[in-house]
């Protein structure tokens, strides 16, 4: 299922409501109701209500976890 937005369609179930600021090529989102997807960097499958999205991709998703190694690995 797809819901079309102004973001463009989000291959999600849920409603998006909340988004973050950009960080570079990621930004993350939080779903109304926790979302299976598969994460691009550590390959698993994750079913969260957040979900990071890289480069305005929607089928290329990281998890929360990967998220968070990705900004400390920055600073
Ligand atoms: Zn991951």
């Amino acid at each position: 299922m797809t819901i079309k937005s102004k973001l463009g369609p989000i291959p999600f179930p849920a409603p998006v409501v909340k988004i973050y600021p950009k960080r570079g090529p990621l930004q993350q989102f939080r779903f109304a109701k926790a979302t299976s997807f598969r994460c691009e960097r550590c390959g698993r499958v994750k079913k969260s209500k957040l979900v990071v999205r890289y480069e305005n991709d929607w089928s290329r998703l990281l998890c929360n976890a990967c998220y968070g190694t990705i900004l400390s690995e920055r600073q």
